[in-house]
C-alpha cells in the first residue's frame, strides 16, 4: 500500500534517527530550543497554520550562545544533523518539529522533581469485589492499586496476592497531586489510552491497530488465580497491537465493552453519568457477565446490569454489536 502524504520528513529510518540523537550537542540543542520556546504564546501554538504572523524561531546566534559550544562549524554540523526531522529551520531561525517535541516530552515525563517512590497508602475508593478501602502504591513508573482486605481482580498463580489494576504513569503525573488525584490521574491517563486502541488508532504513534480476540473455549474461572487454561477470571480478552510502535493493550473484553455508546446511553437513562476512563468502568465490568453463544461464528453475549434493568448485547468477531436487547425488570417479572 502506498503511504498518503507527501511529509519528506517521516522518511526517516529508526536507525538513522537513534544515531542522529546518540550525540550530547544535538540533544543540547534539542533541549535548549525546547526551553527557550514559550507555550502560551498563541503564535506559538498554531505558528504552522500560518494564522499568526510572528515568527518565534531562535536565531542561529541566539541558539549558538545559549547552547554555549565555541566552535561554529561543529556546531553549524549538529544542528543540520538534526534540521529536517527534529528541527525546522525558518526565515528567521529554527524551531523544534513534532518529532522533536516528542523526544523531549518523552524524557521530561521520566523526570520528577519530588520524591519518585511513595509509601503505599489508602485511596477514597472501594473494592468493586467487597467494598473495602483500596490501596495504592507507586513503583517502577507504575501506580498498583490492591484490595486491602481480598485478593482483587488479578491474582498471581499461587492465588494468594492481588491487584485490582497497574497502569503505567510517568513520574511526572506524581507531580503536585495527592494520592488520590494520582490514583485519578493514572485511570484517565490509561483508559483514555485504551479508548485510543479500541477505536483504531495507536495512542503513542498513531498509527494503526490489529484488534484480536483471545477466546478461551473450555473457561472454569477459579476463585483465586483464574481459569486452569488461561489464568483469568475472564474468558474473552482483547488484545490490541500496533505493530509500528510496538505498544500493546490487553484486557478483559467487560472493560473494553464499557467504551460502547450503547452502554454509555443505557447508564444514562438510568441516571448515571457513565465516563469510560473511570474508576466506575473497573467496578462496573465485575457486573458484566458474558457468555460465548457460537463459536463457529463467533457470538459473544455480554449482559450489562443497572438498577434491576438489563442490557443484552450480542458481539461478533470483530466486536460489532449485532443485537442490543434492553429488558426492564417489570418485563422479567
Ligand atoms: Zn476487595
Ligand atoms: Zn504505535
Ligand atoms: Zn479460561
Amino acid at each position: 500500500m502506498t503511504p498518503w502524504g507527501n511529509d519528506e520528513s517521516g522518511n526517516l529510518s529508526a536507525d538513522d534517527a537513534f544515531a542522529i540523537l546518540a550525540n550530547q550537542t544535538r540533544f543540547e540543542i534539542v533541549q535548549t530550543l525546547w526551553e527557550l520556546y514559550e507555550p502560551d504564546d498563541p503564535a506559538n501554538v498554531v505558528k504552522f497554520a500560518d494564522l499568526y504572523d510572528g515568527d518565534n524561531a531562535v536565531s542561529f546566534s541566539e541558539l549558538y550562545d545559549t547552547v554555549d559550544y565555541n566552535d561554529t562549524g561543529n556546531f553549524n554540523y549538529h544542528l543540520e544533523q538534526l534540521t529536517g526531522h527534529f528541527v525546522r529551520q525558518s526565515d528567521s531561525g529554527y524551531e523544534l518539529t513534532e518529532a522533536g517535541f516528542e523526544i523531549v516530552r518523552a524524557v521530561l515525563a521520566g523526570t520528577v522533581r519530588e520524591r519518585p517512590r511513595p509509601d503505599a497508602v489508602e485511596i477514597d475508593a472501594n473494592c468493586p469485589r467487597c467494598d473495602a478501602p483500596v490501596v495504592a502504591d507507586y513503583e517502577n513508573h507504575h501506580l498498583s492499586v490492591s484490595c486491602s482486605q481480598c485478593p482483587g481482580i488479578w491474582q498471581n498463580v499461587t492465588g494468594e496476592d492481588g491487584v485490582l489494576f497497574t497502569f503505567p504513569l510517568p513520574p511526572a503525573g506524581l507531580s503536585n497531586r495527592t494520592p488520590d488525584e494520582v490514583f485519578y490521574a493514572t485511570l484517565v491517563f490509561n483508559l483514555n489510552r485504551i479508548r485510543s486502541f479500541i477505536d483504531g488508532v495507536c495512542p503513542y504513534c498513531s498509527g494503526p491497530v490489529h484488534e484480536s480476540l483471545d477466546v478461551c473455549e473450555e473457561h472454569d474461572p477459579r476463585d483465586r488465580g483464574g481459569c486452569p487454561q488461561c489464568h483469568r477470571q475472564h474468558a474473552v480478552e482483547v488484545a490490541e497491537v500496533c505493530h509500528q510502535c510496538k505498544a500493546v493493550a490487553r484486557g478483559p473484553l467487560a472493560i473494553a465493552i464499557l467504551s460502547h455508546p450503547a452502554v454509555a446511553a443505557f447508564y444514562h437513562d438510568r441516571g448515571f453519568e457513565h465516563r469510560f476512563a473511570s474508576w466506575e468502568t473497573f467496578s462496573r465490568a465485575q457486573t458484566v457477565e458474558e457468555s460465548i453463544l457460537e463459536t463457529d461464528s463467533l457470538r459473544i453475549r455480554l449482559t450489562v446490569p443497572c438498577e434491576g434493568d438489563r442490557l443484552r448485547l450480542t458481539l461478533d468477531e470483530s466486536l460489532s454489536i449485532v443485537e442490543a436487547v434492553q429488558e426492564t425488570s417489570l418485563e422479567r417479572d
